[in-house]
């Protein structure tokens, strides 16, 4: 597991992207690299087991499917909606449901698909919902992890990288609903 670090800083300005300053926090190679290093490991943790892989929208949309496509096992996909966060950049402390997931995972095998975990309020909130369904096992993935923030009970089965307590877009991640196909992760610049 890499921890991420904000040298290598690159700045963007105007454009498409609202005039906001953007650092570069992960390169899209160090994504790639990770996404494929960490479908290896769920392919042989699940070989044979064919896992349901719930995708928490929006966010995770990007990295859930480069992550399926780099599978080597069967699977299905499902997604939910879950919203802790307003327009702001920082939590609303209360997770509602959007969107629920269509499949039944009573006696399944899951996978939990995050793009980020900031607080863990939202991951929280789902493992308990999941197990109340009674499937055979949950297990968690995200891509990013800021573990200096993070308060969770239970342990995330893989992460692909922990990261600062900085808001980031990119790689699926909005600001304002913007930002999701910057194909880097970029931590927001603080403003002075
Ligand atoms: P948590 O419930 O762990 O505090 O936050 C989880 C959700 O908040 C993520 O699924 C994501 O939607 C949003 N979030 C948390 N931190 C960030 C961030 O740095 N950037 C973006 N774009 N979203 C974030």
């Amino acid at each position: 597991m890499a921890t991420a670090q904000l040298d290598g800083i690159k700045v963007l300005g105007g454009g498409p992207f609202g005039g906001r300053d953007l650092e570069l926090m992960i390169t899209r190679d160090a994504i790639q690299d990770r996404v494929r290093e960490m479908a290896a490991e769920i392919s042989g943790r699940y070989a044979a087991r064919g896992p349901i892989i719930i995708g928490i929208l929006n966010g995770s949309f990007i990295f859930m499917a480069d992550l399926v496509r780099a599978l080597q096992i069967p699977f299905e996909v499902d997604f939910i909606k879950l919203s802790s966060y307003g327009s702001e950049t920082s939590s609303s402390g209360t997770v509602r449901l959007l969107k629920d997931i269509s499949a039944d995972i009573t006696g399944r095998d899951v996978i939990v698909v995050e793009d980020i975990i900031d607080t863990g309020l939202t991951i929280n909130f789902l493992r308990r919902r999941l197990e109340e369904a009674g499937p055979t096992s949950v297990s968690f993935v995200t891509l990013l992890l800021k573990d200096d923030v993070a308060k969770l009970d239970f342990t995330i089965d893989h992460v692909g990288f922990k990261i600062p307590n900085r808001y980031v877009v990119g790689y699926g991640l909005d600001i304002d609903q913007q930002m999701r196909g910057l194909d880097a992760i970029y931590a927001l610049k603080e403003q002075e």
